[in-house]
């Protein structure tokens, strides 16, 4: 694609600015990012239009001979030939299939088509289908006129997804691959994992395509909750969360809390559940099975929502034990899971990066900083004498202080920043974009607050320590590798050591 246009620039500009700098970067380095050629994106550009009729369609997808034959043959699948004869032109195509339809073939040929197989994959295409059949039937009840562009919406609003799995393969196995899992769960673990949710990544890839800034600003806000006073934003929130309910492993429970969150917006139920569910039922199966996806295991909508009901009648009359033990049992489970993930990189005692988690992080800041011609720095930052301040105190003043020295430091870094227990008593800082002058001011502060501020406290006396910090930045030295670059801070930190420890030395300077 040809970027941004000059009049989704700004918008551009300002979600690049809002996702973390190694994830843009990682994305635009990513060769395989999902990408739109020109023809879908002016498909796309005539769904927005109020009055989008089928020929503008026909006429924008025969720009395109292999897409103009996928249309063809989706027209002439079992679902749409019925009796009557096989489609002859694009045009007939389009009529038998309605808008929604052609969009959804159009798309799914363009973006998803040729690696089906992937599970995660599947979800995800599951997903975008069922939130956008169920969105623009909300919408027809809502604001009829946008139920097109609701769509629209809905169908590209995880986008993110699939481009944060195809620059972090490995990872996204881990985030996307497990067993169905709702969005607003997804989110926060993206937040922690990535810096920032799919919902960005999927608005700031669309605007990179050049898609406009109305579709952009809806799918950036596609999974903000409930409380909107737009009835388009309201039917895509609302129909995320329908989805996450049709897939969910517990389907019925996971629509009790979809309806009593309804139900606290609008107690008088105009939400004509029943009807929803019917539709999903009868349009879902055949329109997944059009487009080549498996179905996911055939829901009764009827049954589903009696079920559903109960659940929240047994909640209603406090007879909800079970309800909430499972809910319980839910929670504990997502938390441990949460806990895991974190304690992977996290260190317990000090709560920064653990050494695995920064070694990790400093070889791809290296080499990024070798690719994109950027600098960075990194602190090597040692408690000075801990073995005698263990052996006078005691190992528990000896972790209160190392306890007290990460929080410390946490609250020196900026954001972009990243600062772990590297061993012991041992401290690396890696500071992106930052010279050396730079990186020596920042040690400056740790041993200048150091002198000002005990690190625990003994018998009600205070306990000052100091430390011994070496700097090196990249840009001063022939570095092969990151561990060259550690290195150089190492003996720098050593120097201080040598020559009576507490302060600075910055290598090469
Ligand atoms: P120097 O000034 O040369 O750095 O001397 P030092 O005593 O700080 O360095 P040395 O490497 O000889 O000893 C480090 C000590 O840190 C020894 C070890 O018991 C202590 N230590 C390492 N990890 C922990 C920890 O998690 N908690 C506590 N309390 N002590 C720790
Ligand atoms: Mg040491
Ligand atoms: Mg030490």
């Amino acid at each position: 694609m040809t970027g941004p246009t000059a009049v989704s620039e700004t918008l551009y500009t300002s979600l690049a600015d809002q996702l973390p700098g190694f994830i843009s970067s990682a994305l635009l380095q990513c060769k395989r990012l999902p990408t739109l050629p020109a023809v879908a994106l002016n498909v796309l550009k005539i769904s927005r239009g109020a009055d989008a009729t089928l020929s503008d369609y026909a006429n924008a997808i025969e720009h395109d001979p292999a897409l103009t034959a996928r249309v063809m043959s989706v027209a002439n699948s079992v679902h749409y030939l019925r009796a009557a004869q096989p489609p002859h032109t694009c045009f007939d195509a389009t009529q038998r299939m309605g808008l929604d339809v052609t969009l959804a073939t159009v798309l799914s040929f363009c973006l998803f088509e040729k690696d089906h197989t992937a599970r995660a994959r599947l979800q995800f295409w599951q997903r975008a289908l069922t939130a956008a059949v169920a969105a623009s039937y909300l919408a027809q009840q809502l604001c009829p006129h946008q139920s097109g562009s609701v769509f629209t919406t809905a169908l590209l609003q995880d986008i993110g997804i699939l481009a944060l799995q195809t620059a972090y393969p490995a990872d996204a196995e881990l985030l996307y691959g497990t067993e169905y899992t709702s969005h607003p769960h997804i989110m926060q673990v993206e937040k922690r994992y990535f810096g920032c949710d799919h919902a960005l990544v999927s608005a700031w890839l669309l605007a990179k395509w050049g898609a406009h800034d109305e579709l952009v600003q809806a799918v950036l806000h596609s999974h903000d909750g409930f409380e909107t006073a737009d009835n388009a934003a309201l039917c895509l929130n609302v129909s995320g969360s329908i989805a996450d309910a049709w897939l969910s492993a517990n389907p019925a429970q996971a629509l009790a809390g979809v309806i009593r969150q309804l139900n606290a917006l609008t107690p008088s139920n105009e939400w004509a559940i029943s009807g929803l569910l019917a539709h999903l039922e009868h349009t879902l199966p055949p329109l997944m099975d059009t487009l080549n996806l498996s179905t996911p295991a055939v829901v009764n909508s009827v049954a589903l929502l009696q079920e559903a009901q109960q659940l929240l009648f047994e909640h209603t009359l406090s007879l909800s034990a079970r309800l909430d033990a499972q809910q319980q049992a839910r929670e504990t489970l997502l938390h441990d899971y949460a806990e895991l993930e974190q304690r992977s990189r996290i260190d317990s005692l000090t709560q920064l990066a653990n050494r695995a988690w920064l070694e990790q992080q400093l070889r791809e800041r290296f080499h990024l900083c070798l690719t994109t011609k950027r600098t960075m720095s990194v602190v090597f930052i040692d408690l000075d004498h801990f073995k005698v301040l263990n052996d006078r105190y005691g190992h528990q003043a000896g972790d209160q202080v190392l306890a007290h020295f990460g929080r410390m430091l946490a609250s020196l870094i900026r954001v972009g920043d990243l600062a772990g227990r590297y061993g012991g008593e041992e401290f690396l800082v890696i500071l992106p974009d930052e010279d050396a002058e730079g990186a020596r001011r920042f040690a400056e502060r740790i041993t200048r607050r150091l002198q000002e501020r005990p690190m625990a406290r003994v018998d009600q006396e205070p306990l000052y320590v100091s430390v011994s910090i070496g700097v090196a930045c990249l840009t001063d030295g022939g570095f092969g590798d990151e561990r060259e670059l550690i290195d150089a801070a190492d003996q720098s930190m050593y120097f201080i050591k040598r020559s009576g420890r507490g302060g600075v030395s910055v290598y090469g300077h």
